[in-house]
């Protein structure tokens, strides 16, 4: 390694720390902070930034590295600047230190999800300039907030904007995860949410007599068929060929009713997270649901808290795709295309036509999105440096 190579690794290494040490936690994050450190890497990256205020006190931030085709329609990239709460007393290392133990490992929340994203593709960037290449299409590199909360703020307000339909977007990449071993993980779709809650309603009275028609008798039925229906799906797993993006998942994730233990409530509830696969047909599934409310009893009804529509997945065939996977394999690098288990702010962008792959350059990692003692590797992050460096070039010349 030069030493110009390896002022720029430390330089790289101390953006990164500067930017996991921004406490942008749920709930109630103050992006202000997590803005004016991005104005300041454009600055230093000499490239034009513009601040989006979509919502009162959520900013979209995009910096602007103009190709020398700007007609041709632009190459996103996409990160968060939010990140889930983290418990201290968890942690070995204070989640917002950016703490580096001897074996060089970055330990804070935000270091697998997604803050290594910006920062490498914004180094990448930095390199690529500072060797004098210029690539034909225009790349933005945007920092958006709330992903964390659904995004519905964020990203999804965002794309209904003039603002971002003059980005002329035809390609992006969003945060993808990580993987814990050899292989990278490159996201094409994911499922969709659909939350509901089951209410029950029925008889109430003394906690001592035994009335018919009580919401307990109706609330087992309800567990019951969701349950059942959710060991169906977990079944499914035990291939090895099927992953959790393929199949629907159900989980009971919050009860509420109740007054007191001597008096039998007229109302229970169950939520439900579920995530749709893309295979399901979204109105037979809701036909189930209602047969499984009218088989409980009268007064079980269900209501609807989010239902995102279906999307469907980005085609592995086209151009940015021939490119993207170009870059890798002149990296050696060996992709496993996976359908993501969660939401991301992808769907955001599928759902507009704009073809999206979810791409965390993170590979020989536990999987620790949303876990305590996040970290990332000093080297594996270097090196997704470098791994941007060939794939920006490739996909913005297409
Ligand atoms: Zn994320």
């Amino acid at each position: 390694m030069t030493s110009s190579e390896s002022v720029m690794n430390t330089r790289a290494v101390e953006n990164f720390c500067e930017y996991l040490q921004i406490p942008t936690f749920h709930p109630n994050v103050n992006y202000e902070e997590c803005v004016a450190f991005i104005k300041k890497q454009a600055k230093s990256l000499d490239l034009p930034v513009k601040v989006f205020e979509v919502n009162p006190g959520k900013s979209v931030v995009v910096i602007t590295w103009e190709g020398t085709e700007p007609e041709k329609s632009t190459i996103l990239l996409n990160g968060h600047m939010d990140v889930v709460p983290a418990y201290s007393e968890e942690w070995t290392y204070p989640p917002f230190s950016a703490y580096i133990d001897e074996q060089e490992n970055i330990y804070a929340r935000g270091s697998q999800d997604c803050k290594c994203v910006t920062i490498q593709q914004l180094e990448a960037v930095r390199r690529l300039k500072l060797s004098g290449i210029r690539l034909k299409r225009t790349i933005h590199i945007s920092l958006v907030p709330d992903e964390e909360v659904g995004g519905y703020e964020g990203m999804k307000t965002f794309t209904e904007t003039q603002d971002f339909k003059s980005l002329n977007v035809g390609f992006a990449l969003d945060e993808g995860t990580a993987s814990p071993n050899e292989e990278f993980s490159i996201t094409y779709g994911e499922r969709s949410l659909f939350r509901i809650w089951v209410h029950c309603s029925g008889t109430s009275g003394h906690g001592s007599l035994l009335f018919d028609n009580t919401v307990g008798d109706k609330f087992v039925i309800v567990l019951d068929r969701f349950l059942k229906f959710r060991a169906t799906e977990k079944d499914k797993l035990k291939n090895p060929a099927v992953k959790i993006g393929n199949v629907t998942s159900v989980n009971l994730t919050m009860i509420k009713g109740g007054v007191q233990l001597n008096v039998i409530p007229k109302e229970l509830s169950a939520g439900f997270d579920i995530r749709l696969a893309a295979d399901v047909n979204r109105e037979e599934f809701e036909q189930m649901i209602r047969g499984w409310c009218k088989e409980a009893g009268e007064g079980v009804y269900y209501t609807v808290v989010i239902k995102d529509p279906y999307v469907s997945n980005t085609k592995l065939d086209d151009l940015f795709w021939t490119a993207f996977k170009q870059a890798c394999d002149n990296l050696n690098i060996k992709l496993n295309p996976i359908i993501r288990a969660g939401a991301s702010d992808s769907r955001f962008l599928r759902s507009m036509g704009i073809p999206s792959l979810g791409f965390t350059p993170i590979n020989n990692t536990p999987i620790l999105m949303h876990s305590y003692n996040e970290f990332l590797n000093k080297d594996v992050f270097l090196k997704g440096i470098e791994i941007f460096m060939k794939i920006l070039p490739e996909i913005a010349n297409v």
